[in-house]
Formats: structure tokens, C-alpha cells, sequence
């Protein structure tokens, strides 16, 4: 069993009291923990009051349920009992009540569409919404799923009310390969911009255009083998997935369409989807925090682009839990990287265990061999390409996001002058990678790092103190009046929100700031 501590939580001074959007979570009762929860939907109490049957919910019936102790909300078509959980709700029972009675989707995605509903009410679950009858918009493009196989050039559009152009696909063999081509018509497309999963019947491509996702899913016609290829052809934005035939004959089609099958759909709408990946290798950094190794499995093409992060999601007492992590690099130094080990098949993770929270010690237990859920990449970063400064705040594994960027700057930005680290941390066994930093910044001219500590002890002989507006304006100095700059900040969200406001004080523009939130 975890060792959660039964006081109030948030602690009073932890960084869980306001979320990343600003929401303030309220303090909980004791014995009102996340885990807490788990356990009470463990101990076989009937939290809809309906015995465990499962009944159809009418909009005139939802909105009946709309008072704290009878509430009740519809997320995605399943109506679920929340007065049970009021008080476990990390936001607080004000902000649940705003769906009370209704349909509670949008507000559930717009503040955490990744947390798995499912799994966390799947005991207060009241049923389904009553189903009012449509009428398919096109008779014949429902025949045609309905007949099941896609024929060979098939180009169907599920268009976007607004955004980029909905994408289209084709296809077309040789003897032994089956190469699916899609026609994105953005030319700015990178490799990372597509996601391919083989799994058992289940094809899957989805790509990312813009804040946009268009799904590929289709059970394919005949047996592939495991290796296929991903190739993006970006001045005319085409991808082409070459898959090759177990057996070289010939497709008479490609397949049957599966669930969403050719859909272009704000990302945020899109679903996130996860594959299991093994624990590789897990090795300590500092005294709480580790470099964990996963590998995807071989149907998988997947590359979290810089700055983005992923949620992995483990089985904690019968209960799914998500969390996010970003990955990073395996190292910050190129004669680190293990020869033979190519990127794209593995995804490394700082991650600091927290002896009583919930997710990190359980990751910590994980053997190697062991499989974790890993979802598809989000997140909003867009590094520019002309910057002449780059100035990194990070606080504690907020220095997370901040690895592929120096990577990737340090790499591949030639208009770069100066790239600038400053790394809060309470002590200095918390530093990460502090050998490495110092390494790289002795190494390349053009970077710098400079450790600021919380609580250090009396030996330390740098900067001891908080996030501050002396701190900030001393640091920040432009190359040059005109220099174009960016700054990323990371860390607890009271750090991260302070640290925006001091940047604005300074006079620097949204534009020049990139805030690491959920
Ligand atoms: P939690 O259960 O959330 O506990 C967190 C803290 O609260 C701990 O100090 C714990 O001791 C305390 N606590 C828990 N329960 C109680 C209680 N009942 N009473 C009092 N105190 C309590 N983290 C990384 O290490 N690496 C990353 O790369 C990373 N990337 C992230 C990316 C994003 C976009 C975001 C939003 C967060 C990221 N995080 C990362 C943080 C991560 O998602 C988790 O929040 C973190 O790992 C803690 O999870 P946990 O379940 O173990 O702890
Ligand atoms: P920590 O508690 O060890 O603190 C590190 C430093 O942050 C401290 O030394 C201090 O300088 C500063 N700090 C802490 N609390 C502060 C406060 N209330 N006000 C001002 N400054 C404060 O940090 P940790 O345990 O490593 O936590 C890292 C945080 O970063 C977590 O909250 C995690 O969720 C977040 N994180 C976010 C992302 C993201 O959004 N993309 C990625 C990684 C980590």
C-alpha cells in the first residue's frame, strides 16, 4: 500500500495549490488524496445508488441532478454520479458544480482532457445518454463503410469546419511493398508530425497539421512485416509509409475501415492514444531523481518533438493514472550517446520520484522489462528559427523541456549568439546533470549556466536565493538592443507564475516568452 500522508493537500506550500492554467486547487479535506479516492471506489460502496445497473439518461432526466449532494455530469455520452467525489476533486467542488446537470465535455477538456475519467468514475457511472436518431449526411459514403473495404485509390474528406485543408490519402504496391501517400498540402511538415502504429489488426498514421490531426485507421487487407518506413517529402508536403507484404501478392484493397478512419479533427477532439512501451534501463542522476529508458515497440514510429511532453499511464490498484513527462535527451553531451542506439526507438525520462506521491513511486518499482502506456506527444512549443538569444529558466525537472531545446539550439541555429541557463534548485545534490552543464558551457562559447539554490548549505558559494526581479533583469541581457530573443521558463507553477510576471515587468513581449504548463 502507498504511503500518502493524511494531511491537508495540496501542502501549503506546494506547487499543487495552483494548476498551470491559473485554477486555483483548493486545500482537501484529510483523507481526501487521490488515493483516497482509489480506495473508496475499492471498497464496494454503491456510488450511483443504482445497485450497479446501468441505465439510459434523457437530457430532461441530467438536468434533475444538478445540486452538490445529486449531481450529476455527462462527459462523452456516459452520465456519472460526482457527488461522491466532491470532495476529492483537486479543483474543488465550485468548479465540478459548473457542469452539474449538464454536459460537462468541454469544460473537462478544456482543463484536463488527458486525466482518465474513464478509469477514476467507472464506479459512479450512471449509464449512457438516450441516443435521439440521425440520418447519415451522405447515403453513399455510409454504404461504403458499411461494405467495409476501402478500394484502391479511395479519397474520402472528412473536412474541418475551419484550419488547414483536410488532408487525402492513396495508395499503391509493387510486388513485395504497399506505400500509403498522404497529401497534406503544408510544406513545413516535419518526420515528427507523423505517428504510426501497427498493432495487431490496427493500422494507425495520424498526423499533426497545425492544431489538427487527420487519422489514417484501417484493419489492413493482408499481413505486413514489423519494419515499415516514414519519409516526408516536405516541398510538397507528402508522407509516404512504405509497408512491406509478408507475402508478395497482390491487394485488392488496402483494408477495412476502422474507428475515426480518415477524420481531420481539431487535436484537441483527436483522443490520445497510447502504445506499450519496456522499461530499458533506469539509472540514478541525484538522490531522488532518475533517467528512465523506454523503448517503443517495433510497429511504432513516434518522435516527441522538442519542448512537447507525453503522459504515461500505469494500473495503480486497479485504477489508470496518467501523468506527464517530457522526454529528454540521453545526454546533453554528443560523446555520451551510446553508439548503436538509434533515437528514434527510445524515449528517455528525468523523472523525480516523490517518496509519497502516487505515480512516481510506482514507476520507481517497475522492472526492467516491464511495460508502461505511452501517449502520442502534445504541447504547444514552437522554437523560432532566427534567435539571436535564448535565455532558459528551470526550476527543479523543469529543466526537463529545457534539454532537447539547448540540443537542438546549440545543434542547429546558426543566427544564435548566446544560450543562458539559469537552474534553481533547493541544494546542490538536487543539481542535474551539473557535470554535464558545466562541461557543455566550457565547451561551447556561445553558453552559459548559472545554478541558483534555495536552500544550499554553507559551503556553496553561488547565488542563494528565489526567483527574483534583480535576479532576472541582471541576467537577461540582450546581445543587442534588436536581438531577437526567446525565453523558456519551467518549474513549480507558483516559480513559473512569478517569473512571468517579473518578465513582464521587464518589458519582455508574450511573443519573446514560452511558459511550460499541462
Ligand atoms: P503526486 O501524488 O502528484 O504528489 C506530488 C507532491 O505532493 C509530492 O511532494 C508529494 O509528496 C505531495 N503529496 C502527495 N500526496 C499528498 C498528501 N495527501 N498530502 C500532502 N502532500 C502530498 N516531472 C518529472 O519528474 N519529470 C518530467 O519530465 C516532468 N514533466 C512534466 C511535464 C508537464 C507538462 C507537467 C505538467 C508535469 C511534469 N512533471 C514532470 C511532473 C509530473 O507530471 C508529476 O506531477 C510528478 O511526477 C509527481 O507525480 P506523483 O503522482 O508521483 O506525485
Ligand atoms: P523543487 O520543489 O525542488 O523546487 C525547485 C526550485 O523551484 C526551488 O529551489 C525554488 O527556487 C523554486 N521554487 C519552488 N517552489 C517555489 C515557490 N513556491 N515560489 C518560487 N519558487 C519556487 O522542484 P521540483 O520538485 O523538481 O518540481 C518541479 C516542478 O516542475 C513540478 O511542479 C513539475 O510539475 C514541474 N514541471 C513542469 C513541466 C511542464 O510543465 N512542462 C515539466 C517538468 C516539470
Amino acid at each position: 500500500m502507498l504511503n500518502v500522508p493524511s494531511q491537508s493537500f495540496p501542502a501549503p506550500s506546494s506547487q499543487q495549490r495552483v494548476s498551470s492554467e491559473g485554477r486555483s486547487k483548493v486545500p482537501l479535506k484529510p483523507g481526501r488524496s487521490l488515493m483516497d479516492w482509489i480506495r473508496m471506489t475499492k471498497s464496494g460502496k454503491d456510488l450511483t445508488g443504482l445497485k450497479g445497473r446501468l441505465i439510459e439518461v434523457t437530457e430532461e432526466e441530467l438536468k434533475k441532478h444538478n445540486k452538490k449532494d445529486d449531481c450529476w455530469i455527462c462527459i462523452r455520452g456516459c452520465v456519472y454520479n460526482v457527488s461522491p467525489y466532491m470532495e476529492y476533486h483537486p479543483g474543488g467542488e465550485d468548479e465540478l458544480m459548473r457542469a452539474a446537470g449538464s454536459d460537462g465535455t468541454d469544460l473537462f477538456d478544456q482543463v484536463h482532457r488527458w486525466v482518465n475519467y474513464e478509469s477514476m468514475l467507472k464506479e459512479c457511472l450512471i449509464g449512457r445518454m438516450a441516443v435521439k436518431p440521425t440520418v447519415p449526411k451522405d447515403y453513399h459514403e455510409e454504404k461504403k463503410i458499411l461494405n467495409g473495404m476501402l478500394p484502391k485509390s479511395q479519397v474520402t474528406d472528412t473536412l474541418a469546419k475551419e484550419g488547414p485543408i483536410s488532408p487525402s490519402y492513396d495508395w499503391f504496391q509493387t510486388a513485395s511493398l504497399v506505400t500509403i501517400v498522404i497529401y497534406t498540402k503544408q510544406k513545413d511538415l516535419k518526420l515528427d508530425s507523423v505517428i504510426v502504429d501497427h498493432q495487431y489488426d490496427s493500422f494507425r498514421a495520424e498526423t499533426i497539421i497545425k492544431d489538427y490531426s487527420y487519422l489514417i485507421h484501417i484493419e489492413l487487407s493482408h499481413e505486413i512485416q514489423e519494419d515499415f518506413s516514414v519519409r516526408v517529402i516536405q516541398n510538397v508536403g507528402k508522407i509516404e509509409i512504405a509497408l512491406k507484404k509478408k507475402e508478395n501478392t497482390s491487394w485488392e484493397c488496402l483494408g477495412r475501415p476502422l474507428e475515426n478512419h480518415n477524420s481531420f479533427v481539431p487535436k484537441k477532439d483527436a483522443g490520445l492514444y497510447y502504445r506499450k512501451c519496456q522499461l530499458i534501463s533506469k539509472e540514478d542522476v541525484t538522490h531522488d531523481t532518475k533517467l528512465f529508458c523506454l523503448m517503443l515497440p517495433p510497429g511504432t514510429h513516434l518522435q516527441v518533438p522538442t519542448g512537447q511532453h507525453v503522459y504515461l499511464k500505469l494500473t495503480i490498484t486497479g485504477t489508470e493514472i496518467v501523468k506527464p513527462y517530457t522526454p529528454v535527451s540521453d545526454s546533453l553531451l554528443p560523446e555520451f550517446k551510446e553508439p548503436g542506439f538509434p533515437d528514434n526507438r527510445y524515449i528517455y525520462f528525468l523523472i523525480k520520484i516523490y517518496p509519497a506521491g502516487l505515480f512516481t513511486p510506482e514507476l520507481d518499482q517497475l522492472q526492467i522489462g516491464d511495460l508502461v502506456s505511452v501517449s502520442s506527444p502534445e504541447g504547444s512549443f514552437k522554437i523560432p528559427q532566427e534567435l539571436e538569444d535564448l535565455f532558459l529558466l528551470a526550476a527543479g525537472t523543469g529543466f526537463t523541456p529545457m534539454v532537447k531545446i539547448l540540443n537542438y539550439a546549440l545543434i542547429n541555429m546558426s543566427s544564435l549568439r548566446k544560450v543562458k541557463l539559469m537552474f534553481f534548485n533547493k541544494t546542490e545534490d538536487d543539481i542535474i546533470w551539473r557535470s554535464q552543464l558545466e562541461k557543455l558551457a566550457f565547451n561551447d562559447k556561445r553558453f552559459d549556466v548559472e545554478f541558483v539554490l534555495s536552500a544550499p548549505t554553507s559551503e556553496w558559494k553561488g547565488k542563494k536565493e528565489h526567483i527574483s526581479p534583480g535576479l532576472l533583469s541582471e541576467f537577461l541581457k540582450r546581445s543587442s538592443d534588436k536581438s531577437r530573443v526567446l525565453i523558456c521558463i519551467c518549474g513549480p507553477t507558483p516559480f513559473t507564475e512569478q517569473g512571468i510576471r517579473i518578465l513582464h515587468d521587464l518589458n519582455f513581449s508574450k511573443d519573446e516568452i514560452h511558459s511550460f504548463t499541462a
